[in-house]
């Protein structure tokens, strides 16, 4: 799953508006960002592997660190604790901060192939938990889209517009992660080292985050206030 991680991170912002975005965007991908560094050290693995599934070209053979169960409640713990203790935000922003860490998990468990440790996660015998949605890749494209499509209607509805270019800048974004999630599950095999779709996918997490902060400014928590007319008498 990728763009679809980004539903949490919208219902967030839609539940808390004042919660920054781009964080939310970090925290959407943080397990991910924890396993591509991990994969560069070897630390972790992926091997790429053709049409492994429906919708990928790559296994995920060991991720004890970023992926399994227990990892990804630690993370999920720290990110709430760094949020209110270091960055001092607030409970309700640090504990759905936290959440959209631990919402990762539970959406790759939705498409991800027996890959998920939970239990002995060190060990060649770890019990492994993945439904394996991406091998209908259709469905999983529409699942993961659509989810996404609802969560943006609903941060939509919890925020208004700031000035016209507010009106659109989020639908034309939403519209591009659409696009790019049927590239990445129909666009085919391309030849890429690990190391390279490493690299490539810690990029496009922080671009996308960049993007999502930009996009968010147009815009503000709770319903427009109507203009009122002024009453000059
Ligand atoms: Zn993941």
């Amino acid at each position: 799953m990728f763009v679809g991680h980004y539903t949490a991170s919208f219902i967030a912002k839609g539940l808390e508006p004042r919660a920054s975005l781009g964080l939310l965007f970090l925290a959407a991908q943080f397990l991910d960002l924890i396993f591509f560094p991990l994969v560069l050290v070897h630390a972790e693995s992926l091997t790429m592997t053709v049409n492994a599934t429906a919708s990928t070209h790559f296994k995920l053979p060991y991720m004890p660190f970023s992926h399994s169960l227990w990892s990804a409640l630690f993370w999920s713990c720290l990110v709430f604790i760094v949020s209110i203790t270091a960055l001092r935000l607030s409970k309700t922003v640090s504990l759905l901060l936290g959440l959209v860490v631990l919402s990762h998990w539970a959406a790759d468990l939705l498409v991800h192939t027996p890959d998920l440790a939970v239990w002995n996660i060190f060990s060649d015998n770890a019990v492994k938990w993945g439904i394996g949605l991406w091998n209908h890749a259709l469905l999983a494209y529409f699942l993961e889209c659509g989810l996404l499509i609802l969560a943006t209607v609903f941060y939509l509805r919890r925020t208004h517009a700031v000035n016209p270019k507010g009106r659109y800048v989020m639908v034309l974004y939403l519209i591009g992660l659409v696009l790019l999630q049927a590239f990445i599950t129909f666009g085919g095999h391309v030849e890429l080292n690990k190391v390279t779709y490493a690299w490539q996918a810690i990029a496009s997490f922080i671009a996308l985050t960049i993007i999502a902060i930009i996009v968010d400014r147009y815009r503000r928590g709770g319903r427009e206030r109507p203009k009122l007319t002024q009453d000059i008498v």
